[in-house]
């Protein structure tokens, strides 16, 4: 996993890469509401990131 920086996930499950949290989210405009995903949690949450991409791709 090195290379990619913290990974930080908002309360709306979008997910951002970087040593820092973003200020605001991209997907639901929400300010400071990233928390940081512990190590042994990051390919469960990319893995849903993922799906959830797919689906709502599907859909449209
Ligand atoms: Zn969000």
């Amino acid at each position: 996993m090195a290379g990619k920086g913290i990974v930080w996930e908002c309360e709306c499950g979008n997910i951002e890469y970087g040593a820092y949290p973003p200020a605001e989210c991209s997907e639901c405009e929400a300010v400071d509401s990233f928390i940081k995903v512990p190590d042994d949690e990051i390919e469960e949450r990319e893995a849903e990131n993922v799906l959830a991409k797919r689906t709502a791709e599907e859909e449209n």
